[in-house]
């Protein structure tokens, strides 16, 4: 039975010597307890944020111990009235083979319903956070351009595609050509612009965005950023979902500053994690589940198969080597 553990708080861009591989024995469930063996783990850009030693809205990871992310497990054993072997659960769990749960915080997940994966996705976090973001922060209204960052990814693809059902127009970002093929074909954006290629991304923005920008939803900060914002029309919101591009900053990033944006413009920009939507997520993943079902919703994974591959499924994020979720299959 193997962990993985995080061995150092990295400095800068993580890599391999960060996470270590531990030997432990398979455990065995009390009462009360459930043995549970790992199928699916969801690697997540915002795990770079819990290995820094750092007081945020979710506690750090500690050295030595196991990661911990969003996975989907079946039960195998189970002294537990609530489960039994066979079941499959989705919940916050550790980077290990086989571990014992008490069951809290644990949801049931029905693999007829829909893939297991989809639980980690689009029905999961990422497609929550999506929803979320946009509907309550974004409020777009029909006619309005939408702009999303990270448009290839998880939570983009998503925001991208949920504009489209809202009857906005959709402009992506995104880091290669196949992935602007991708949101412009099957995800029906209505534009997509490589960041990668593009030398003048304020005039880029511009150009896919004649009326301007009403929603900005914003999954990667940096340089991007500051070209969206000088393109923001009065009474923008603009949804603060991720910085991806400073997450592994060794200083705090600078750059233009954008209150007489906000001023002049009277522009609402809020950040949010998904967990203050918690006592919603059961709306949220219906409506999702009834859009995908309604063939309006469409969602690419990038599945990366193998347990001791996970570490690097993770650092692969942040060059941008996955479309749609990133997951791991054991
Ligand atoms: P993605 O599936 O979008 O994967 C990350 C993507 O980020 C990569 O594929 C890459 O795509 C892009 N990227 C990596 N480095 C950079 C960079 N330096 N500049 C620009 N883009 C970069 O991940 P998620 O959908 O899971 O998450 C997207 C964002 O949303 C993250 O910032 C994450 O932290 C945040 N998030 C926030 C939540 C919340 O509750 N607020 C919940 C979930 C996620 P490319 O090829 O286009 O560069």
């Amino acid at each position: 039975n193997t962990a993985i553990h995080l061995q150092n708080r990295p400095t800068g861009r993580p890599d391999l010597s960060d996470f270590k591989f531990v030997e432990e024995e398979k455990p065995t469930p009390g009462e009360g307890e459930i043995l549970l063996e790992t199928k699916y783990i969801s690697v997540d850009p915002y795990l770079r944020g819990r290995m820094v030693d750092a007081k945020s809205y979710i506690p750090p990871f500690e050295l030595n111990k196991p990661i911990t992310s969003g996975i989907i497990a079946e039960v195998k054993e189970s002294k537990h009235p609530d489960f039994k072997a066979g079941d499959f659960v989705n919940g916050m769990l550790a980077w290990k083979e086989f571990q014992v749960s008490d069951g809290k915080g644990l949801t049931k997940v029905d693999p007829d319903q829909a893939p297991l994966s989809a639980y980690l996705g689009i029905l999961g976090m990422t497609g929550l956070t999506a929803y979320f973001g946009l509907t309550d922060i974004g409020k777009p209204k029909a006619g309005e351009t939408i702009l999303v960052t990270g448009a290839a990814g998880a939570v983009g693809s998503v925001v991208g595609q949920l504009g489209k059902i809202f009857e906005c127009k959709v402009v992506g970002i995104a880091g290669s050509d196949d992935k602007i093929d991708l949101i412009t074909s099957d995800f029906g954006f209505d534009a997509g612009i490589n960041y990668k290629t593009t030398d003048d991304m304020k005039a880029a923005v511009e150009e896919a965005c004649p009326d301007g920008i009403d929603v900005f939803f914003d999954n990667v900060g940096g340089s991007i950023f500051d070209a969206v914002m000088a393109n923001t029309n009065r009474g923008a919101r603009v949804v603060l979902c991720g910085a991806i591009a400073d997450y592994n900053k060794t200083e705090t990033p600078t750059g233009p500053r954008v209150n007489t944006t906000l001023i002049k413009n009277s522009i609402l920009m809020q950040g949010f994690t998904v967990g203050n939507y918690q006592s919603e997520f059961q709306k949220g993943i219906q409506k999702l589940a009834g859009w995908l079902k309604d063939d309006k919703l469409n969602y690419e994974e990038t599945i990366v198969e193998g347990f001791k591959n996970t570490p690097q499924a993770f650092l692969d994020l942040f060059d941008g080597k996955n479309t749609g979720k990133m997951v791991v299959k054991i």
